[in-house]
């Protein structure tokens, strides 16, 4: 298979733990040397909330201060990578050229991290209509939807402006932009959801996402999951 990043040849990169382990496998799509240019978050030094870098395993202030304002919020977000400059490069072709080609590339690395199991149900962060309309397809669906079963749940409301064009504190400030548009019979049975993102920045998205489904009446967990912590 070819790496969809630089066209180069896969190696077979299978292991005597992935041969006994029976589940299905993703097989990788970009090559090791293209995968290492891409910057995996640690394990240690980072927030453990929202998994910013350098915190000294301290909560960082962004997220003390969702909790402040969410108490009986259990916040936590999980990613793979950071946003550094081969990221970007990624984004820039996948979303800003769109190239649909590209959304297959972390599929290996996502399936390893979110598993589907009984009463879980995964839904995500839906393009405006006007991109949706744009691209031709939804960028975070397309990253995920050969990872895991997605459900629509929710619908965003078109806003002047896209969250990545608006300032730190222009972010911060932005006013409930998703509907839900799924159905109570949909959350029935499910003790957990979690809501998929392509990018966390200020987590501002994902607090509308947890906010929409608990006013549609959902009490279980709810946790966040993007492909990249910026
Ligand atoms: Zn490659
Ligand atoms: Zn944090």
């Amino acid at each position: 298979m070819a790496c969809l990043w630089c066209h180069g040849a896969i190696e077979s990169t299978l292991t005597v733990a992935d041969i006994l382990c029976f589940r299905p496998l993703q097989p990788p799509r970009i090559c090791s040397e293209c995968l290492a240019t891409f910057q995996r978050i640690p394990k240690v030094n980072i927030c453990p909330v929202c998994q910013r870098l350098n915190t000294k395993g301290e909560v960082c202030e962004q997220c003390q201060a969702w909790q402040q304002l969410w108490p009986n919020e259990r916040i936590e977000n999980q990613a793979v990578f950071y946003y550094n400059q081969t990221m970007q490069a990624f984004f820039q072709r996948y979303k800003g050229d769109g190239d649909y080609r590209l959304a297959a590339c972390f599929q290996a690395q996502l399936g390893a991290a979110i598993k589907p199991r009984s009463k879980r149900l995964f839904t995500y962060i839906p393009s405006a209509p006007s991109h949706f309309a744009q691209r031709g397809f939804d960028p975070v669906v397309g990253l995920f939807k050969d990872v895991v079963p997605l459900v629509t749940l929710m619908a965003k409301v078109e806003t002047a402006q896209s969250q990545a064009q608006k300032s730190r504190q222009a972010r911060l400030d932005t006013p409930q932009f998703l509907t839900f548009t799924g159905g109570r019979r949909q959350l029935k049975g499910i003790d957990e959801i979690i809501i998929l993102d392509d990018i966390y920045t200020t987590g501002r998205t994902l607090m509308h996402g947890r906010t929409c489904l608990r006013q549609a009446g959902f009490n279980g967990d709810l946790k966040t999951f993007c492909l990249v912590r910026a």
